[in-house]
């Protein structure tokens, strides 16, 4: 049963079914869906209120073990058990994905579409600028980057009357202030909206942000995986006048627009939170926002169609919502809340949405359950955690795994001992994933190499460890039916009693401490002399209420990427805080993450090609 194909091919072999249609079958009228082409449509945010009566359907989160380098699945799973649900099982279905960054599908890991016989198609679309929306956070977070520059230079090399004439020029012989100039003025406490009646401290303090350019925490992006960018020094042609400043490039899916797209509630809650983001802070400690800068509006308008969910469809027709893709270890690492919100009145009380978090289960899933439900207010039925027998073989202590290169012989013969042994990562992430309350299905991801004595072995193991109960799948090789047992545990742990519960409720230190100790097993905290500086900040900025997202490694539990299996004695350090006071969390940096990966020497974008002839896209996985 195991097919020789490669992802494109399989991809490439089914016809999809026409968009509208698929729009047609899932309950969308016509005019809530905005066609692009032939394959993708946008479906308007109004269909929310149309279907506001209607019952939510069962939800469901797909998570994994710490993976290999190579990825475990996960979407190949979300997209296996929708097939299985929808297409098998006969129940209304959806999925929900991020869309995948273009760093990875021409660096490393490649594309993310599922794989197998379990993908959305046509995958070349998928993968690559699917609707435009990654682009259209790339223009808007750099637009905010070159306006703080903007602004500092011309603070710096004007007066203060210089500044304000400019800032509220004369039109028409008179001067007006904008609407967002007037919020700050209100921000100001200055409750004028005639700009001739301003006095001399009133001016500067309008006109100067006074930014300190040592605090600016807000980096231009790119979604390419280009190391060169990690530091920069801008500024350094002579128009510039010798502004110069040290900066850097993120990937785009590691931008706070990135975060706000994902976790936005609506249009007007998105401006809101476009408009909230803490850029830099002024020398006398106040946050700067984009809302000062003016540039609030403008990023809601570039935004303006990325906020509505993309409709796509897996290999056996069944509906998927590609929406948001904030990577999980620099960034909260899930798919849209609205892709959910819209996903789960489309497929009605009895159907099924799947989810996906990003990474291993300490990583995606906490921040699922701990910033995502906490935003959006839904409450997860049941969390699926894929585990491979290669990734547990490689926590019993096998050796590296890496990408590009052949898996050693520990891997492709059987091997019970090293396999028990690394199941002590999958018993360490069911115990993560039940700290929350949620019944835990454990799919195990079958690879052609693995023995029937080896998946046995990590079902019995799951179940001991609590999980609801433990399934192998094939539906990489095929598809839907591969996964049935899957969905029909599903199915029954849906129905079981779940208890939902935040993991913390807390101040700052205590919310990481608790990260730690609970989900990575750390003894404790360290928080180096930048973090401790940001606790009191932050606190005195009234963000500490804000929930937490942890920038750590996906590779291990703890803060070393080496470390397997279930690391033990180490303090966690804590070498940074950043604030995403407009996606709404604090963003606390565990030992040195690069925030834009590199390429390694041979990169993906080897095998990649076009076809003139038939204008098909070849390489792609
Ligand atoms: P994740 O979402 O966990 O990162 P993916 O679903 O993207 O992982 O899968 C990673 C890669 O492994 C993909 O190229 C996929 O085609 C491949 N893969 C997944 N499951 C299997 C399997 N059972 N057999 C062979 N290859 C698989």
């Amino acid at each position: 049963i195991y097919n020789s194909n490669s992802d494109i091919v399989i991809s490439r072999s089914c016809v999809p079914k026409p968009i509208d249609c698929l729009a047609r079958e899932v309950g969308l009228m016509s005019d809530e869906v905005e066609l692009y082409g032939k394959t993708k449509a946008k479906v308007q945010l109004d269909i929310i209120k149309r279907l506001q009566a209607q019952p939510d359907g069962k939800y469901v989160v797909v998570t994994g073990i710490t993976p290999t380098p190579l990825g475990e699945g996960k979407s190949t799973t979300t997209i296996g058990l929708v097939q299985a649900l929808g297409a098998h099982m006969k129940l209304n279905v959806f999925a929900c994905v991020r869309q995948p960054s273009q760093g990875p599908t021409f660096g490393i890991k490649g594309g993310a579409a599922g794989g197998g016989y379990s993908q959305v198609i046509p995958m070349e679309e998928f993968n690559l600028h699917l609707t435009g929306d990654i682009h259209a956070i790339t223009a808007a977070n750099n637009l905010v980057a070159a306006a703080i520059d903007a602004r500092m230079f011309h603070e710096a090399t004007q007066s203060d009357k210089a500044l304000y004439n400019r800032l509220v020029p004369l039109s028409g012989g008179q001067r007006q202030f904008s609407a967002i100039q007037i919020n700050r003025l209100k921000k100001l406490g200055i409750e004028k909206t005639d700009p001739t009646t301003l006095t001399e401290e009133e001016i500067t303090r309008f006109a100067r942000l006074d930014i300190d350019p040592e605090s600016v925490t807000w980096q231009r992006v790119l979604d390419t995986n280009d190391r060169f960018l990690r530091k920069i020094t801008i500024g350094q042609s002579p128009t510039e006048k010798g502004y110069t400043r040290e900066a850097q490039f993120d990937i785009t899916v590691a931008s706070e627009i990135m975060a706000v797209l994902a976790l936005t509630s609506s249009l007007e809650d998105m401006r809101l939170r476009l408009a909230k983001m803490v850029v830099a802070t002024s020398r006398s400690g106040e946050p700067i926002t984009t809302e000062d800068l003016g540039v609030s509006g403008a990023l809601a308008v570039l935004m303006r169609d990325a906020i509505k969910p993309n409709l796509m469809q897996t290999l056996e027709g069944t509906p998927v919502f590609v929406h948001a893709g904030p990577f999980a270890n620099i960034a909260h690492g899930n798919s849209s809340i609205l892709a959910d919100k819209i996903a789960l009145k489309l497929v009605g009380p009895e159907g099924f949405v799947v989810t996906e978090a990003g990474f291993g289960a300490d990583i995606g899933m906490e921040k699922f359950f701990n910033i995502k439900c906490r935003y959006s207010g839904l409450r997860p039925h049941v969390v699926v955690l894929v585990a491979t027998v290669r990734a547990l073989k490689m926590h019993g202590g096998g050796p590296t795994v890496t990408a590009g290169m052949p898996l050693p012989k520990e891997y492709v013969e059987e091997n019970l001992p090293l396999l028990e042994k690394g199941c002590s990562n999958m018993r360490k992430q069911i115990e993560n994933a039940k700290h929350f309350g949620v019944p835990v299905v454990v799919a195990v991801n079958a690879f052609k190499t693995d023995t029937e004595a080896e998946l046995d072995l990590i079902c019995n193991m799951a179940k001991t460890a609590g999980a609801f109960d433990a399934v192998r799948c094939s539906h990489w090789a095929e598809g839907g039916a591969g996964a049935v047992a899957l969905g029909q545990a599903v199915q029954r742990a849906s129905e079981a009693p779940s208890n939902f519960k935040f993991l913390y409720d807390l101040p700052i230190v205590d919310k990481i401490r608790i990260i730690a100790q609970k989900i990575y097993g750390a003894d404790d905290i360290e928080l180096l002399p930048d973090a401790q500086q940001k606790v009191e900040r932050y606190t005195k900025q009234g963000f500490s209420n804000l929930p937490i997202c942890m920038a750590k490694t996906h590779l291990s539990l703890s803060h070393e990427a080496d470390k397997k299996g279930v690391p033990t004695g180490f303090i966690l350090p804590i070498r940074d805080i950043r604030a995403s006071v407009g996606a709404g969390f604090l963003f606390p940096l565990v030992g040195t993450m690069p925030t834009i990966p590199g390429l390694p020497t041979r990169p993906c974008f080897y095998d990649i090609d076009l076809d003139p002839e038939t204008e098909q896209v070849n390489g792609l996985f």
